[in-house]
């Protein structure tokens, strides 16, 4: 049998949502534990220069998340390297599960599990994944020094990579189905006057093409949405930067969802259908999906889940 540890708020996830519901949690003695999950510190570690961040011009996103982290600590959260595998809200107190051996039995539960990189399913991605193919600029645009490199998206995060790419790309051509970007204007002005780039617009990634021995990508077949024209594109290197998708997984059969799988919550709120389990951050966003709206909603469970133990209580 592993170990079972009792909190009065489990919180899972370790992003701008979790770290700040655990400032706010700690700061209400709560006494919450945070599991950290995967992604110590969440999306923004995956890239640079955030610069959106109220009080920060420019912070790296690692950095910032390193600083979230030891708030939250200072203030007393009890933080946590596990996975939650298995949540079981058909009770209270909740019962999870982690991959660690630990049991956790909590009278609320703050959902901040936050969102995660899509893939367009084509079987050579998958094929070439690792090897050539990646989700994460700034993970991996190191390798590819000198070298000609594609992006598929037309959003702020296909912009900002194809961006921070130019730093090791010889050219870097943004690949998008439409001829309008998603991305804010700010940053499609830089894209579109950066000598390195080259928009491809009216184009979708078709098939990776590459070497088998040993495994490497050597380009991209395209194909022209207006004519079906297929083309092909060297490149060492494929950056899909193609949005997130929540990362509902614990609980998609068990609370109600929006937009495609985001969690449900009540207007103004952080409930979810379930009394005592409150969602915050991209889980429950499909509109802003930002660290600062994240953040604030860290917050705002927290103040959920301290009044709504205190009516336990009372
Ligand atoms: P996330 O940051 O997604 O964190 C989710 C957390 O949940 C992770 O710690 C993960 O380990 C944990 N988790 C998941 N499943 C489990 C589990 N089963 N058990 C335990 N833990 C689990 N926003 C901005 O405002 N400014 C920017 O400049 C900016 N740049 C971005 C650049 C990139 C490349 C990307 C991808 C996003 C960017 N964003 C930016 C968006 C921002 O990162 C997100 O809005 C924000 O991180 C969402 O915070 P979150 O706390 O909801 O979840
Ligand atoms: P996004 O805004 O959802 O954009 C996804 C892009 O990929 C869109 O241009 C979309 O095309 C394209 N796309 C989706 N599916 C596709 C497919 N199957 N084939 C080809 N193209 C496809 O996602 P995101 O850029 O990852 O941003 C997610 C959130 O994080 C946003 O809220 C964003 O503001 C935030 N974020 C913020 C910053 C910042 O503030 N600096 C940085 C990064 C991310 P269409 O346009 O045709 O739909």
């Amino acid at each position: 049998m592993g170990e079972t540890r009792h909190t009065k708020v489990l919180i899972i996830g370790s992003g701008p949502a979790g770290y700040t519901a655990g400032v706010y949690a700690s700061r209400a003695m709560l006494e919450p534990i945070l599991v950290q999950g995967i992604e110590p510190g969440g999306q923004l570690t995956t890239t640079t220069e955030v610069e959106n961040w109220p009080g920060d011009t420019e912070v790296q996103g690692p950095d910032l998340m390193v600083r979230m982290e030891a708030h939250a600590k200072a203030m007393g959260c009890d933080i946590v390297s596990d996975i939650i595998t298995d949540l079981d809200l058909s009770s209270r107190p909740f019962t999870a599960t982690g991959d660690s051996g630990v049991t956790y039995i909590a009278d609320a539960v703050i959902l901040a599990t936050g969102a995660r990189a899509k893939w367009l399913g084509l079987p050579s991605e998958e094929k070439f994944k690792g090897f050539g193919v990646s989700a994460c600029a700034t993970c991996d645009g190191f390798f590819y020094r000198g070298q000609e490199i594609v992006v598929v998206g037309g959003g702020n995060t296909a912009v900002e990579e194809a961006l921070f790419l130019t730093n090791f790309a010889s050219k870097v051509t943004l690949i998008h189905r439409r001829d309008e970007l998603r991305a804010e204007k700010i940053l499609q002005d830089r894209l579109l006057k950066h000598p390195k780039i080259e928009p491809l617009w009216f184009h979708t990634l078709e098939e990776v093409i590459g070497a088998d021995n040993p495994l490497g990508v050597e380009g991209v077949r395209v194909r022209n949405v207006q004519t079906d024209e297929i083309t092909e594109i060297a490149a060492k290197g494929v950056f899909i930067a193609i949005g997130h998708a929540p990362a509902n997984e614990l609980v998609k059969d068990v609370l109600e969802l929006h937009n495609g799988g985001y969690v449900s919550v009540k207007p103004g709120t952080t409930e979810t259908s379930v009394p005592g389990v409150f969602a915050a951050g991209d889980l429950t966003d499909h509109k802003y999906r930002q660290a600062v709206t994240s953040a604030g909603m860290g917050c705002m469970a927290a103040l959920d889940a301290e009044r709504f133990l205190a009516e336990q209580d009372g």
